[in-house]
């Protein structure tokens, strides 16, 4: 089974943006997963243990130290446990605690784990150079030679002058990379050229004849979303209930990079005031995104209840991410996200249940996402991260996510109490999400915090 047909979507995209570090130039470029071969580089065995020999951990000074590559942080010092996340090249981390065979404990995007220190280094990495600025190294000759017509690119941004020396007047500046046509050149390096209407000389320093590489399609990093630097564990994320508001209607949501929209209800958590009537905000687990004030409320419009009635099969029936706001009901507890109507009811009697049991709400992080939010996904994460467009289970409007914390996960209490419980409201645990694969492997696609609704049969 591929990633693109395995329909486990949200986890990907869930991790995604928890191991966003916080933007920054030299960090960008490494946001997306790496590929296996480089997000995975081979652990040596340490010098002086067996690869079994269980090592152990001292207490050391505290070190700083920085990565030289893209590393995993494992789940234990050991390059087959776990991964917590990928630290891009260049992270700096600070350690208290390595083992004997050379992992050091460290934290990262709110995890703490190991990370092999064969790809850390003491020294903090180079900055990138600033760009030489253009000057004439060389005093103009008197007469300038005539030439044919020559085709030349700037190589970077670069001073059209009235005369042919550095120390004329600036008319104007030519952006990296522009094609000039020049039909004159002095011996000592100075291009005639005419820019945006004006004719001067330039110093042939920064001129190439090759024209410059076309820029590729922007990156995520030329994205400049602002992701957060903490543990993905709730839509919220970290932004308290007393800031919690509701879309009134469709609403779309500024990231910077491009838009997508939420229906009328999605829970919404301001973060602060923006300009011009707009709020930052945190919404289906991305943060720190605009949306206009005037979209925003305090109460929900959604109905907590199957108001028009519609059954599962005919739910069923209704276009993928595009689901009229009409047949969409607000969970009534939790984050108050929306769920598809028909299993609204059940979800309000499961946790009914949960919560005798438990004492508290059953946390509901993540309900319907729009099939325009999964484009945004999809194109600004990659299709290796985000599910394509139109096969995100969320999409459907019959799924739900709990917390990615330890109170929920494989072995709590409340994992098994949602497994024996679940179903009788409906509320099922699909088995392509369970933690081992029925071969009895590790299942590279778990997640213990996913349930479909499928209903009672
Ligand atoms: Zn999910």
């Amino acid at each position: 089974m591929t990633s693109r047909s395995t329909p486990s979507p949200c986890r990907t995209l869930r991790r995604t943006l928890a191991a966003l570090p916080a933007l920054g130039a030299a960090t960008a470029l490494v946001l997306a997963p790496l590929p296996a071969a480089m997000a995975a580089p081979t652990q040596p065995a340490a010098v002086g243990h067996s690869v079994a020999a269980p090592a152990k951990t001292v207490t050391i000074a505290k070190v700083t130290r920085y990565t030289t590559t893209g590393l995993n942080l494992r789940k234990s010092a050991t390059a087959t446990s776990t991964r917590l996340a990928t630290l891009p090249k260049g992270t700096k981390i600070t350690s208290t605690q390595r083992t004997t065979g050379g992992w050091y404990r460290v934290s990262y995007a709110k995890k703490t784990g190991w990370v092999s220190g064969a790809y850390l280094s003491a020294k903090a990495p180079a900055k990138p150079k600033p760009k030489p600025k253009p000057a004439a190294k060389k005093a103009p000759a008197k007469k300038p030679a005539a030439a044919k017509t020559l085709t030349r690119y700037t190589t970077t941004a670069l001073n059209l002058r009235k005369s042919a020396s550095a120390s004329s007047a600036r008319l104007a500046t030519l952006p990296k990379g522009t094609k000039v046509l020049s039909p004159q050149h002095t011996a000592s390096g100075w291009y005639k050229v005419s820019y945006a209407k004006k004719t001067g000389w330039v110093s042939g320093a920064y001129l190439s004849s090759k024209a410059p590489a076309k820029p590729k399609p922007a990156p995520f990093s030329t994205c400049r979303y602002e992701g957060h630097t903490g543990t993905y564990t709730s839509t919220s994320n970290g932004v308290s209930n007393a800031q919690r508001y509701y879309t009134k209607r469709t609403a779309g949501v500024d990231v910077g990079c491009g838009t997508f929209t939420v229906p009328a209800g999605t829970p919404v958590w301001k973060v602060a005031n923006s300009t011009k009537g707009r709020w930052k905000v945190n919404v289906g687990g991305v943060t720190k995104v605009l949306m206009r004030s005037t979209d925003l409320a305090r109460t929900s419009p959604a109905a907590t209840t199957n108001r028009t009635k519609i059954s599962l099969s005919a739910f069923k029936k209704l276009p993928t991410g595009a689901i009229p706001e009409k047949y969409l009901a607000r969970i009534g507890f939790s984050t108050g996200s929306l769920i598809g109507a028909p299993a609204v009811a059940d979800l309000n009697a499961l946790n009914k249940a949960f919560k005798k049991r438990f004492g508290s709400d059953l946390y509901v992080d993540l309900g319907y996402r729009t099939k325009s939010q999964q484009q945004y996904y999809y194109k600004v994460l990659g299709s290796k991260v985000a599910a394509k467009p139109g096969t995100s289970v969320h999409e459907h409007a019959l799924s739900i996510d709990l917390p990615e914390t330890s109170a929920y996960s494989w072995n709590s209490a409340r994992y098994a109490w949602m497994i024996k419980n679940g179903p009788r409201y409906g509320w099922v645990h699909p088995a392509r999400l369970n933690k081992y694969t029925a071969s009895g492997k590790l299942n590279p696609y778990a997640e213990y915090w996913h349930f479909d609704y499928v209903g009672k049969h």
